[in-house]
């Protein structure tokens, strides 16, 4: 037929023929374009085989039978496991991914967390893994279920440089920590040393030995202030804690500091606390963090003032996989004459003080404490409206 055409096309008049053979040529040559895409095409599709997708992707990748035996067990799933695909196949997934009773459970009931799992374990080949997953139905083609998929991701290295970068803060913290100490040592130690260098040249005059012991036994109460304080910052918090109630600690306390409430025209009220919530503490160290929070409130109130303190509950969650907590809340309020908003920014800091005595630790310690309780500590003020100190701590379970 083509051979046809062409014939016809030579034997036409010359201008005609020529357009002719020209637009034959494009033609014939477009075609041949066309089968060789239409080939490459059909060669990268036969590529795309499903099976290389699911040896390629970096995610493990493991199909369960109805019985949870191992159907399946991609390239992924031999690395993160240390197992070949071939030693897998047939054992049971509670043989090769340990402790996933609860996560499986989970996903048979239907639970919201869908069968979520994350575990650290050693591999087969002892290396230590870090594994975050999810179970989820397996379907034939007619969608009925026929099995289990988990899909894995391996989260080992992410999880390593976590680990570095909280070393690495820790040995920060600790750096600044010493450089604070030795900054809040050398002041009071250089004045001890001033005086007691032009000691023997004075020691007759009375005035100056009145000025040297007033002013060294003040330097020295503040190096046992510093020690006192940094003594108690070291201090874990007991692992045999205690069941209190947070308002019968508050009010102990009060009635511990009766004396400076007194002297500094404090009135400290307790109100009831209607819930009479429970929590597990280190008796002492709360108790610390009481003294701490009064004593602020009294020192900021130089003519003094009011502290009440409040009661209530507050449940929430951190992230959306947690559960949620209930807490237990004592708010320390006091009406004096609160907190502006460039000393609120470095409340915490350990060493940050506004005192001309002060040492600085005291919220960072409280705040280090309550966390340690799994609890926490916030603040609420503004310059001329008094401030409220926030005590959270998880509520211990009902007694049986
Ligand atoms: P220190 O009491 O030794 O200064 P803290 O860590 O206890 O150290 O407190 C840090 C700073 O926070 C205080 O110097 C003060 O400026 C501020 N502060 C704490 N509590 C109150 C309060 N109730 N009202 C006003 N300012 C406060
Ligand atoms: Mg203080």
């Amino acid at each position: 037929m083509n051979a046809q055409r062409e014939i016809d096309i030579a034997a036409a008049p010359p201008s005609d023929s020529t357009a002719l053979r020209e637009l034959y040529l494009i033609y014939n040559e477009n075609t041949e374009k066309l089968r060789a895409a239409f080939e490459s095409l059909e060669r990268r599709f036969r590529e795309i085989d499903p099976c290389n997708i699911y040896n390629s992707i970096n995610e493990g990748l493991v199909t369960l039978d109805d019985e949870e035996n191992i159907l399946t067990f991609n390239k992924a799933a031999e690395r993160i496991f240390g197992l070949p695909e071939q030693e897998a196949v047939g054992k049971s997934i509670r043989a090769v991914l340990p402790r996933c009773e609860a996560a499986f459970a989970q996903y048979r009931r239907g639970d919201s967390s869908g069968g979520r799992y994350e575990i650290a374990f050693k591999n087969g080949k002892n290396d230590p893994v870090y594994l975050k997953g999810r179970f989820s139905p397996l379907l034939d083609r007619q969608g009925a279920e026929i099995g289990t998929a988990c899909l894995f991701t391996d989260l080992s290295i992410e999880r390593l440089l976590e680990e570095k970068a909280r070393r690495s803060d820790r040995l920060t913290a600790l750096g600044e920590l010493a450089a604070g100490v030795a900054h809040e040592m050398r002041n009071p130690l250089t004045t001890i040393r001033g005086y007691l260098q032009i000691l023997p040249d004075n020691k007759d005059d009375e005035d100056f030995i009145k000025e040297f012991s007033s002013n060294l036994i003040r330097e020295i109460d503040r190096l046992t202030r510093l020690t006192d304080d940094l003594l108690n910052m070291a201090k874990p918090i007991s692992p045999e804690l205690q069941r209190e109630r947070l308002s019968d600690l508050a009010a102990s306390v009060g009635f511990f500091l009766s004396d400076k409430f007194e002297s500094s025209g404090t009135q400290l009220i307790v109100e009831e606390d209607r819930g009479g919530d429970c929590v597990l503490i280190d008796r002492d160290r709360i108790k610390q963090v009481f003294i701490n929070l009064y004593m602020n409130a009294i020192e900021a109130m130089r003519e003094g003032g009011e502290i009440r303190v409040r009661f209530s509950r507050r449940t929430g969650r951190l992230s959306e996989e947690e559960k949620e907590k209930v807490y237990a809340v004592a708010e320390v309020i006091d009406n004096g004459p609160g907190i502006s908003s460039h000393v609120l920014d470095r409340l915490f800091d350990p060493f940050f003080t506004t005192k001309e005595s002060g040492t600085g630790l005291g919220l960072s310690l409280s705040h280090r404490i309550v966390e340690e309780h799994g609890g926490f500590l916030r603040v609420e003020s503004r310059a001329g409206e008094g401030a409220c100190f926030g005590i959270l701590l998880p509520l211990a379970a009902e007694k049986e």
